[in-house]
């Protein structure tokens, strides 16, 4: 069986985890892809940062530190404090020791000559991560911010430094994404949604971490482009896609997907999220949408959109709860699979 989601950080993380534990109870045979943002991604410092990839990959491996939300457990922030006495790098931007050796790591590779997903790939095999990371793009595809005219402060900050620094205290105009044109879609990317048996959308925010990979429209335009060949990609497969809603009782558990929906126009809601996805069969991006119990009220409205929607409990508080919204999800996936198109 084989399983593509795409994913966010910490969202995404908590999901993939539920995830891993259910295919390797269920379907020993299984294999899982996830397509990871790299809209975070900087260079800083002289270093190649890919904040949700490293997300992914500690949480995977067990060695991220759950209580601070990120980074390696157990590291000292020495170097990041040396690096702050020479006035390198952002001193609000702290990054642990450990977590630098990956940084120094994948730019060394990158200098060498490797594409990004090669990189991943060298660097993930040191864990049993009993999942393939793929980087959504193999070139650099940075999220910037246009702040909104008139506050504070003005002008385009990249994505990490309006909400680390900024809190995303300051409203967002607009988003951009920066790289080089044309964006080519990570290695083996387009391959893992074509021959998936179910492609899922984590919980992970809509705009800043699903719509940087696939797209994601404004209420009354474009909104955030994504990579379109990937948005294609979903559109034509075979495979159900589902998405599990990171918004519940209108709310984001946490994070900034208020601020990020408001900008493009959008309310916050699992409603509001999955229009805008909207279904395959209308042109949009889903088959299934899952919402929260707390918002089974959206359900039929959903459904008239061509969704199949469906209410389940979303919050991942431990290993078994996350584990059973991966079950939800594969089994909405099931039931997308044997419906009539
Ligand atoms: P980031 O890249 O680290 O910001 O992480 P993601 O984009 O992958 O995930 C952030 C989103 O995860 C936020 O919008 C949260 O609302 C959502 N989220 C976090 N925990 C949960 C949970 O337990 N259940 C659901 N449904 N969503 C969650
Ligand atoms: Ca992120």
């Amino acid at each position: 069986m084989k399983i593509t989601m795409l994913a966010g950080g910490v969202g995404g993380a908590k999901f993939a985890l539920g995830l891993r534990a259910l295919l390797q109870a269920r379907h020993p045979d299984h294999e899982l892809r996830i397509i990871a943002n790299v809209g975070d991604d900087m260079w800083l410092t002289g270093l190649k940062v890919c904040p949700d990839l490293d997300s992914l990959m500690y949480a995977l491996a067990g060695v991220n530190d759950a209580q601070r939300g990120w980074g390696r457990e157990d590291e000292s922030t020495r170097v990041s404090a040396e690096l702050s006495e020479f006035g390198v790098g952002w001193p609000w931007f702290t990054l642990g020791d450990l977590d630098l050796g990956t940084h120094i790591a994948r730019s060394a590779l990158l200098r060498e000559g490797l594409p990004l997903s090669d990189v991943t790939r060298r660097l993930s095999a040191r864990w049993d991560l009993g999942a393939r990371l793929l980087p959504a793009a193999e070139t650099d595809l940075e999220t910037w911010v246009e702040l909104e005219a008139g506050c504070a402060e003005t002008g385009t900050v990249h994505f990490e430094e309006w909400w680390v620094r900024l809190r995303a205290g300051i409203p967002a105009h607009r988003f951009h994404q920066r790289g080089t044109q044309p964006v080519q879609p990570g290695a083996g990317v387009l391959e893992a949604i074509a021959d998936a048996d179910a492609v899922l959308f984590a919980p992970s925010n809509p705009v800043v971490s699903i719509g940087t990979i696939c797209g994601f429209p404004a209420a009354d335009g474009p909104g955030i482009a994504g990579i379109p060949e990937i948005a294609d990609a979903l559109r034509s497969t075979r495979a159900p896609v589902v998405g599990v809603s990171p918004i519940i009782d209108s709310a984001p558990l946490r994070g900034m997907a208020r601020q990020c929906l408001q900008s493009l126009g959008w309310e916050c809601s699992a409603r509001a999220v999955g229009l805008a996805y909207g279904a395959r069969s209308a042109g949009g991006l889903l088959d299934g949408w899952l919402v929260d119990e707390a918002d089974a009220s959206a359900v039929p409205e959903l459904r008239s959109a061509g969704l199949h929607a469906q209410a389940a409990p979303l919050w991942m508080t431990d290993a078994a709860t996350s584990q059973d919204l991966a079950a939800a999800a594969l089994q909405l996936a099931d039931l997308v699979s044997s419906s009539p198109r």
